[in-house]
């Protein structure tokens, strides 16, 4: 579906037409005595349509009763856009632990403040939210601040009290029976949740064709530490499928140390078979399918790798046109991922000098990516894993060549916190005019034809969907 530009003009036109609408509700809230909760406005409809997500079950649209009275600190956030990405297919297939089913999905969105209580929210310079200021929300919510990992060690993408829009809140829960996610007319913000205002100049189409992605995507680069002139490799550009043979003979006897030492020692039977299965058929090919990512975070990667100064931004990926598009989005050199390995390396190794890339960042989500990255990497370089979402199995490496001699750093990169959300915001407002974010949009959906949209991201045949709760005009 061809989408017209969201002009950000258009959306200073919204912002003053709400702030006015707004403005008799605001006079006679002036001098109003609150209390611990906050009656919300009569305006407002008295009821919410939102999608809910079961199983492996078509999405439904159910109905919601708009809160009447709002606890101190909480928002009713009226939905301008939300987005389907990769998380969404798996938490319909039940792929991801903990999830409190039925739920709305959509864990990042934008909209407009059309209730709030007393002292909702202030920014992070101390200003206060208003009804009406057109914002977003870091999708991850309520870390406690009181456990090791807030406290001590400093990663709050590992507290385990966490929550996520869209994927931990049920629909009934602690919070009473609420719409806690994107894919909904209005979207209840529990006390708490960090906010940040569009800056001017950002509209809400372009905001969301980043989503997700651009949090993750900061969150690897800066685990990459990309020093100015370095060379970064990435693989996986967008949503998309490989099939690949491998030669296991002779992956089996090249296996020095590690697993083969291991069955000869714990099941030399086992080994025995094994070997002599290997020797005696010709033919050890197997096929390994590539199931690359369902979400562009690689693309994102991709262009703030080339703004974080590195000389060469190599990207690997199994689909020409992605490759492309990796191109627009600040890439230097490209290879198809239907090459060879060993020209694959052979690749990368002239590019950098012979050595290998000072940084591999893994956004494919195949597992076997990962032992491509140590192949790729340069000795005493760093590998980056951000794509492994979900667990799709194991893979071989031997930890001798791949990590202790090649001194390689390995580092996992897991969820966001609100630094990833305010600089990639910072950053996107600063680049969205040179970097094509925007393009990456393949449709548009609303709560009727959600259900075309999560099969559309489930199939890869787009790259971007966006949510349209309200059926605003785009
Ligand atoms: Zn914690
Ligand atoms: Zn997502």
């Amino acid at each position: 579906m061809a989408l017209n530009l969201l002009s950000s003009q258009r959306f200073v036109f919204i912002r003053i037409l709400l702030s006015a609408c707004h403005k008799n509700y605001m006079n006679l809230r002036i001098n109003q005595r609150f209390n611990a909760s906050t009656s919300v406005s009569n305006i407002l409809p008295k009821h919410i349509n939102a999608a809910v997500m079961r199983i492996n079950q078509p999405i439904t649209v159910e109905q919601f009763d708009m809160p009447t009275n709002l606890p101190d600190g909480a928002i009713i956030l009226k939905t301008i856009l939300s987005e389907i990405c990769g998380t969404d297919v798996h938490l319909h297939a039940g792929k991801l632990a903990g999830v409190p089913y039925p739920i709305t999905p959509g864990h990042v969105a934008v909209g407009y403040i059309a209730a709030m209580s007393r002292n909702a929210a202030v920014d992070i310079n101390g200003q206060p939210f208003r009804e009406g200021d057109i914002v977003t929300f870091l999708d991850v919510n309520e870390t406690c601040g009181a456990c090791h990992y807030c406290l001590v060690s400093k990663q709050s993408t590992r507290c385990s009290k966490r929550k996520v829009y869209g994927i931990t809140y049920p629909n009934e829960g602690p919070h009473g029976r609420k719409p806690i996610g994107g894919w909904s007319e209005y979207i209840y913000l529990t006390p708490g949740t960090k906010l940040i205002r569009l800056p001017d100049g950002l509209d809400p189409l372009t905001y969301i064709s980043g989503g997700c992605g651009l949090n993750t995507a900061l969150h690897a680069v800066d685990r990459a530490d990309i020093n100015l002139g370095d060379t970064v490799v990435v693989l996986g550009a967008g949503p998309s499928q490989y099939f690949e043979f491998f030669d296991m003979k002779k992956m089996f006897f090249d296996w020095e140390g590690g697993i083969r030492d291991q069955l000869v020692e714990l099941n030399p039977n086992m080994y025995n078979k094994l070997k002599k299965i290997l020797l005696e058929v010709w033919f050890t090919y197997i096929l390994c399918i590539w199931t690359l990512s369902h979400s562009p975070v690689g693309q994102s990667c991709v262009a703030f790798a080339s703004i974080s100064g590195a000389a060469a931004v190599i990207v690997v990926d199994g689909e020409q046109t992605r490759l492309d598009f990796a191109r627009r989005m600040g890439a230097s050199h490209t290879i198809l991922l239907s090459t060879p390995e060993v020209q694959r390396i052979e690749q990368v190794k002239t590019i950098t000098g012979g050595n290998g890339a000072d940084v591999v960042i893994e956004a494919s989500g195949a597992p076997v990516a990962v032992r491509s990255g140590f192949e790729l990497v340069r000795d005493g370089g760093r590998l980056v894993v951000v794509g492994q979402y979900t667990d799709l199995g194991d893979v071989l490496i031997n930890p001798h060549v791949h990590i202790n001699k090649k001194h390689v750093s390995v580092l996992g990169c897991w969820g966001s916190d609100f630094s990833h959300f305010y600089r990639a915001i910072a950053v996107m407002s600063k680049k969205h005019l040179q970097i094509p974010w925007k393009s990456m949009i393949g449709g548009s959906y609303n709560l009727q034809n959600i259900n075309d949209g999560l099969q559309a991201i489930k199939e890869r045949t787009i790259v971007k969907a966006v949510v349209n709760p309200n059926n605003i005009q785009l």
